[in-house]
């Protein structure tokens, strides 16, 4: 796809003057920093091909240029916070890719999550989105809770019930359906909670440092055996491990979802709950709002400091077990596999070549490159939920690219892309396995698990 260069091409009806005696109400007070984000868009439209939801539809007003005229449009008091207008920011995946392809570096990601909390006064008033929503921000950030929603489907799923339960999920509203879907197979009934303390046992009796944990919420409900992976490499490769007893959600779910107060709530606790000389995470989508605490803190007197502190500590995995003198896994897996990035490791934390290089480290692992593998597979958080029209298709167009690899394993660097491209890959028929680097990193250094 070649840059496009044509000038903006808003849909009719939505910019043009206020409604009279109107003329000066701004729909949108932003920050004088973020409103300047909007002034360094030169209009290039070297972002539009990177853009999922502009690749999809082919809309102005749905790629990266096309929101920022909006947005800023809204600040200036020119366009009017209708129904249209949120809709195609609502669209945005808060995927990132358009900052990576942007020249200018325009910041785009706090433009839109300002304006969204700006303009999330408006009453949501379906009764679905209200419990849907409900259900982000008061169930799935807290780890108790989450498993007690879950209980029943893992009880039927123990019972043998699972077929049932599917069929039962295709009455439901779209979003619960997709919630049920996406519940992955085999798990524990009640998942245990981890250790407070992990000793090192490195391969070469060397201790190296001590690392704090960060398990996140649908982490450790869903992929805690994941989490104990991870802990285990690091112990291998000498670090002691402390998972902090009073960390909780990173926020993301919140922020995401225009929810401030509440974001800043959960990123002072964890400030708070880490001591450590690193804050080590698994989860693409929880690494990057840990990594964003000093942007999110910047006006507390009393946090400014330490959030910046805390962020300058916060590592994906894959960033820090290179660092750490590991031997060569001693055992060869034989299999093909790709490789699809996490937008909130890709885009937002810019770390692409570390988990493709420890991947690498595996003897007899083939990686085949994946076509748009930095291009968003429409999990996005909870957008799956909130969005499922065009997460579908861009589930749709990710498995396409995935199925020319010929590969019969994705791995992936975050729990919601893993849910989302295997309940879809499942849907379509698609025999493929999503995979989390760790998994396999830990079957190459330690064996199959019994
Ligand atoms: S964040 Fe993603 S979906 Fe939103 S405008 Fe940028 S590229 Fe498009
Ligand atoms: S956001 Fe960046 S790449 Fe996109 S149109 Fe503006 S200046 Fe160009």
């Amino acid at each position: 796809m070649t840059p496009t260069t044509t000038p903006p091409r808003i849909i009719t009806g939505l910019s043009g003057p206020p409604p009279e005696g109107d003329s000066h109400q701004r729909a949108l007070q932003l920050e004088q920093q973020t409103y300047d984000r909007a002034l360094d868009c030169v209009h290039c439209g070297l972002c539009l091909p990177a853009c999922p939801t502009y690749t999809e539809n082919g809309l102005e007003a749905d790629s990266p240029r096309g929101r920022i005229y909006l947005m800023k449009g809204l600040a200036d008091g020119k366009i009017q916070p209708t129904e249209t207008v949120t809709n195609h920011l609502d669209l945005c995946l808060d995927c990132r890719a358009c900052e990576t392809a942007c020249p200018s570096g325009v910041v785009y990601h706090e433009l839109i999550e300002e304006s969204r909390v700006k303009l999330s006064t408006k009453k949501r008033t379906r009764m679905m989105d209200r419990l849907v929503h409900g259900v982000f921000f008061h169930v799935f950030t807290k780890r108790r809770r989450l498993k007690l929603l879950l209980l029943p489907a893992r009880i039927a799923q123990k019972l043998g019930l699972g077929r049932i339960i599917e069929k039962s999920g295709r009455l439901l509203p779209v979003q619960l359906e997709k919630m049920q879907s996406m519940l992955p197979p085999d798990g524990p009934l009640w998942e245990s909670n981890l250790n407070k303390f992990y000793p090192a046992t490195p391969h070469d009796g060397v201790k190296r440092s001590t690392v704090g944990f960060f398990a996140g919420c649908v982490g450790s409900v869903l992929f805690q055996h994941v989490n104990r992976q991870t802990i285990a490499l690091l112990n291998h490769a000498g670090c002691d491990v402390t998972v902090a007893p009073l960390q909780t959600c990173c926020g993301a779910i919140d922020h995401h979802g225009g929810r401030l107060e509440p974001a800043k709530c959960y990123a002072r606790k964890n400030i708070d709950a880490f001591d450590t000389d690193y804050i080590v995470n698994n989860i693409a989508g929880c690494g990057a709002m840990l990594k964003d605490y000093a942007h999110l803190l910047r006006d507390d007197p009393n946090y400014a400091q330490r959030a910046r502190d805390f962020t300058n500590r916060v590592r994906d995995i894959s960033e820090l077990l290179p660092q750490l003198e590991m031997p060569q896994p001693p055992h060869p897996i034989e299999q093909t596999i790709t490789y699809h990035d996490a937008c909130h490791l890709a885009h937002a934390q810019k770390v692409t070549k570390p988990p493709r290089q420890l991947l690498g480290t595996i003897a007899k692992l083939q990686m085949i490159d994946l076509v748009e593998s930095d291009m968003c597979c429409g999990a996005a958080g909870t957008y799956n939920l909130s969005q499922p029209i065009m997460a579908r298709e861009l589930a749709e167009r990710k498995l396409q690219h995935v199925i020319q690899t010929g590969a019969k394993t994705c791995v992936t660097g975050n729990v919601g892309c893993a849910m989302h491209i295997q309940s879809e890959a499942k849907r379509l028929g698609v025999d493929l396995k999503v995979v989390h680097p760790v998994s396999l990193l830990h079957e190459a250094y330690f064996g199959i698990e019994e």
